[in-house]
């Protein structure tokens, strides 16, 4: 069959005929194969679109292994819960799962939903869309696994499946290449069923057909892949590379107090750090520890200098060991403390 559909050319959609029958393999492989994670045995929009932020930066094993999901789900279990929490509890309950934009805007879609919809989360894909922080992918995943609306979802997973399936050999992170993929997902979802659909593809982008290795034997697909080399696929621009950066703190204590130094950059603001000081300035000072952590394309050596006399400058702060403990704050900060005072 693969060989008849090579006659098209990527860009048409599959005969209505073989897109049934695609489905329902799909479909089928995935009631039988498909793993049971907590957000798909609901529908309740709340729990999906936790889930949905969660895994937008963080795979699957961190969100569960971890108990970050459940956590979650007990501190604030619904819209109500989380709008009308602070937003630094809301980042002190993130921690750890990086990318804290993620959960500033959840808490501005729970004040939202409670705001403007009464405390029910819409069903209708324009709606959603309006929501703060909510982008195409996020929108369809929560109409499609929520209310079972007929649309897509184009994750990374289903990118990938979708330009083996149909050997895509332009860029996918362009506009361009976009609109392709989202266009044969259009003409793909099934009207009834879309969220086992959209499910089974991220689920055969995880398991079968991923990045690195392809199980194409195995492949509910494989009668309709058209991709020969699929470990070429998807073309992406390469990554920029990693720069090796180096950060000097002070860590002062004094009194039973840390001093801390309030972040107002983008990715972490709000969010309470050890402060940063000049190489130079820390000269003659003790080097505590070095901590070593990754930030998007950033390999950053962290320097901890234990300082003796500081005094607080413009957004530093003495805290109690105690406020630290419910300060948000950063891992790599976090864990420093932890192996300084134990906080
Ligand atoms: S047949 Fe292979 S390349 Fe094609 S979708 Fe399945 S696993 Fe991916």
């Amino acid at each position: 069959m693969a060989q008849q559909l090579k006659a098209l050319k990527c860009e048409d959609p599959l005969p209505l005929n073989q897109s049934e029958r695609l489905n329902s393999a799909l479909i089928s492989w995935f009631e039988e194969f498909g793993k049971n994670y907590p957000w798909r045995s609901t529908n309740d929009p709340y729990e999906i679109l936790v889930s949905e932020m969660m895994l937008q930066q963080t795979q699957v094993s961190t969100v569960l292994e971890r108990g970050y999901y459940r956590k979650w789900l007990e501190r604030f279990p619904d819209f109500k819960a989380l709008s009308s929490a602070a937003e630094e509890e809301v980042l002190r309950a993130w921690e750890g799962l990086g990318y804290y934009s993620r959960a500033r805007n959840l808490h501005k879609i729970a004040i939202a939903v409670m705001k403007d919809f009464e405390g029910v989360f819409p069903s209708d894909l324009s709606l959603i869309e309006g929501l703060p922080g909510i982008g195409q992918y996020t929108a369809g995943a929560v109409a499609s696994f929520a209310f079972n609306a007929a649309v897509p979802a184009v994750d990374a997973n289903i990118a990938r499946v979708l330009a083996r399936l149909f050997e895509f050999t332009e860029r996918i992170d362009t506009s361009g290449g976009q609109k392709q993929l989202w266009k044969w997902a259009s003409g793909l979802v099934p009207q009834s069923g879309a969220r086992s659909w959209n499910s089974a593809l991220m689920e055969l982008g995880q398991t079968l057909c991923k990045a690195k290795s392809v199980q194409c034997q195995e492949c509910p697909a494989v009668s309709w892949c058209l991709s020969e080399n699929p470990l070429e696929l998807p073309v992406k621009k390469s990554r920029p590379e990693i720069t090796e950066i180096q950060e000097y703190v002070v860590f002062a204590f004094e009194g039973k107090r840390v001093l801390l130094e309030k972040e107002t950059g983008r990715r972490r603001k709000g969010m309470w750090k050890l402060p940063e000081r000049a190489a130079e300035s820390l000269s003659g000072l003790n080097l505590l520890t070095v901590q070593k952590y990754g930030i998007t394309r950033y390999r950053v050596t962290m320097n901890v200098y234990e300082a003796k006399k500081e005094s607080a400058l413009e957004n530093e702060q003495w805290f109690s060991i105690e406020e630290v403990e419910n300060l948000p704050m950063p891992s790599p900060y976090r864990r420093v403390l932890q192996k300084i005072i134990k906080v």
